[in-house]
């Protein structure tokens, strides 16, 4: 395999960079050491966490693809770095709650651990100045975000990769409570699945204790558990 030769920083984000290759249709994401919470607010530098989130987005990629849903991942291309499809990100992040907890247990006041007979989807408007609002599909074309046509076609890929996941995840006895997903479009135009998804990204509940394995132990001040607690999560995709 030829290798890749990374060229200008195009983008620098909380937790990854993204740089040009020669090749103008990819780009290579650099994962970083750093974990932020709060809108940012909360920061931490995590010695080798990058590596781990790198290994975790490229398994769960590589298998969510296996289902034919298409993503911009292309290929890990180290411990730090992969090479993707370059994609027009659509502000806006996709949340899917199994199970209550995080902010909608406070905007509901329903309790943490609530199993509800329906899953939610929620939309959240990329907008630091406006701390990513919660938004609804009727805001989001309002503001020329996306079109009706395309959140179809999102609503329909983010719940069967709800339904992947979380089949997956109980195999290996991980509740997946919640998740966030971001998409982008290609240079024809395609929706794809991009970003990352991780601990960072997701929580992750151990079946048999309830034990958060997710940047839920980072947002309650427990930075030192951090990376032992991913590593849990990378051994448990691996095994079996
Ligand atoms: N999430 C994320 N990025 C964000 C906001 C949320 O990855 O900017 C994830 C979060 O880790 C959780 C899910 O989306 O798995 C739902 O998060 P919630 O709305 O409860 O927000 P938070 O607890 O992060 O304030």
């Amino acid at each position: 395999m030829s290798s890749i030769i990374k060229r200008n920083l195009l983008l620098e984000g909380k937790t990854k960079k993204i740089y040009s290759t020669d090749n103008p249709y990819e780009v290579i994401i650099h994962y970083k050491d750093s974990i932020t919470a709060l809108d940012g607010l909360k920061k931490d530098f995590l010695q080798d966490k990058g590596i781990l989130n790198n290994e975790i987005s490229t398994f769960i990629f590589k298998f969510i693809n296996s289902y034919g849903i298409q993503t911009h991942f292309i290929r890990r291309i180290n411990n730090r770095e992969q090479l993707c499809h370059k994609v027009d990100m659509i502000p806006l992040e996709f949340v899917v709650r199994n199970i209550i907890a995080g902010s909608i247990s406070k905007r509901l006041g329903v309790k943490e651990g609530t199993t509800p007979s329906n899953t939610i989807f929620e939309i959240c408007y990329k907008n630091d100045k406006l701390k990513d609002p919660l938004i609804n599909d009727h805001h989001a074309v309002f503001l020329g975000l996306i079109s009706y046509e395309e959140l179809n076609i999102i609503h329909r890929i983010t719940s069967n990769i709800n339904n992947i996941l979380k089949k997956f995840f109980l195999d290996k006895n991980i509740i997946l409570v919640d998740f966030k997903i971001e998409f982008g479009k290609d240079s024809k135009n395609q929706i794809l699945l991009s970003d990352e998804i991780s601990p960072d990204t997701c929580r992750f509940w151990d079946k048999k204790t309830s034990k958060k394995l997710d940047k839920d132990i980072f947002r309650s001040g427990l930075s030192e558990k951090v990376f032992n607690t991913y590593l849990e999560i990378l051994k448990r995709l691996n095994v079996g």
